[in-house]
């Protein structure tokens, strides 16, 4: 398959869900959010640090054991040529960066990496495709065998490979699939800053569909994109207010990638890190918090802190998808540094 053309083709067919997204911009998504969820947030998020970690990690002690972070490994076993307009991201078929595109990788490679990534510490391996929507077909059931051939190896399985359907959310779970990945990446409200391609609802809806097969949810965005304080209050509070909230919650720090349309964002303030992890932690307790992109710039005081913080997982290896990623020995370093330990599988 060209899968270019297939990008081009489907570029072509984005207009009516620019208009929908017109449309989300106008409004101010109350129905995606508890206001007494969102009162908490607002009234915590900004508290003096000493204060809001003695909340977060009092709470983290409850919940978890303070001293354990989960390695996750994160495979892009499909990447770029990607039809959607994600601004943070050099898989879009729009921008030109130098990814390295490939489709969708074998079995025998895939689990490589993944026997890999246990033998490193490892006790998840997430499988990501740049695809829009999970395809039918030969590649669904490609995807089927990748699951089931991870399971194997004794590893929680996650994928996260676009929109998925009920139909298709049943048949990942039937294949063992442990979490599914979706991200709702912002607040609804500055959503149609960085997408216009796939609506909130849209997002919303995968959600749901991985929910009701019985598959774990995993949701979770970016900071620094530009969004303001109370973007980043309004995200937070539309996963909390979820019925029941994602049971893995990662939380990235942009990465801006040269060609994209943020790629000159500034870095974003660690502390600001450290806010989003300790509230994420606070209101929604019992989810794994998951440091993801952007930790290569995060000195090993600023992960502390967001240990400290709540947060509990860390995504391993020298790439995340396709960028830069802090290598695994600097990581193992650092928990024997803090004297911490790997998770052997959350307790989910
Ligand atoms: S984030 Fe995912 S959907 Fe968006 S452009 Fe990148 S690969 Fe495509």
């Amino acid at each position: 398959m060209n899968l270019k053309t297939e990008a081009e083709k489907f570029m072509m067919n984005s207009e009516t869900l620019t208009t929908k997204k017109a449309l989300e911009k106008s409004q101010k998504r109350d129905d995606l959010i508890n206001s007494e969820i969102l009162s908490k947030i607002q009234s915590i998020y900004s508290l003096p640090v000493p204060d809001l970690i003695f909340q977060a990690q009092s709470i983290h002690r409850e919940y978890h054991d303070p001293n354990r972070v989960q390695f996750c490994t994160l495979s892009s076993i499909k990447t770029g040529a990607c039809p959607e307009d994600c601004h943070y991201c050099p898989q879009s078929a729009r921008y030109k960066t130098d990814i390295e595109v490939h489709s969708l990788l074998s079995k025998e490679v895939v689990i490589e990496q993944a026997k890999e990534a246990k033998s490193q510490g490892s006790t998840r391996f997430c499988m990501g495709a740049s695809w829009r929507d999970l395809p039918e077909g030969k590649d669904f059931d490609s995807v089927v065998e990748l699951i089931q051939s991870v399971k194997s190896l004794d590893l929680e399985v996650c994928c996260t490979l676009g929109m998925v359907n009920k139909d298709q959310a049943q048949k990942l779970a039937e294949a063992g699939l442990h979490t599914y990945n979706h991200n709702i990446d912002t607040s609804p409200e500055f959503y149609s800053e960085i997408i216009s391609t796939r609506t909130y609802d849209e997002r919303i809806e995968t959600l749901q569909n991985i929910h009701q097969a019985g598959i774990k949810m995993c949701s979770g965005g970016i900071v620094g994109m530009g969004e303001s304080s109370e973007d980043r209050q309004r995200f937070l509070a539309v996963l909390a207010s979820m019925n029941p909230y994602p049971d893995s919650v990662p939380i990235n720090a942009l990465v801006p990638v040269e060609g994209t349309p943020l790629e000159k964002q500034q870095i974003i303030d660690p502390l600001e890190l450290v806010r989003m992890v300790a509230t994420a932690r606070i209101v929604m307790p019992k989810a794994m918090i998951r440091l993801s992109a952007g930790r290569r710039s995060l000195s090993d005081e600023a992960q502390a802190f967001c240990f400290v913080a709540g947060a509990n997982s860390i995504h391993t290896g020298e790439k995340l998808l396709t960028t830069p990623n802090a290598g695994i020995n600097r990581d193992h370093e650092l928990m024997n540094k803090l004297g911490m330990q790997t998770l052997e599988k959350a307790r989910l």
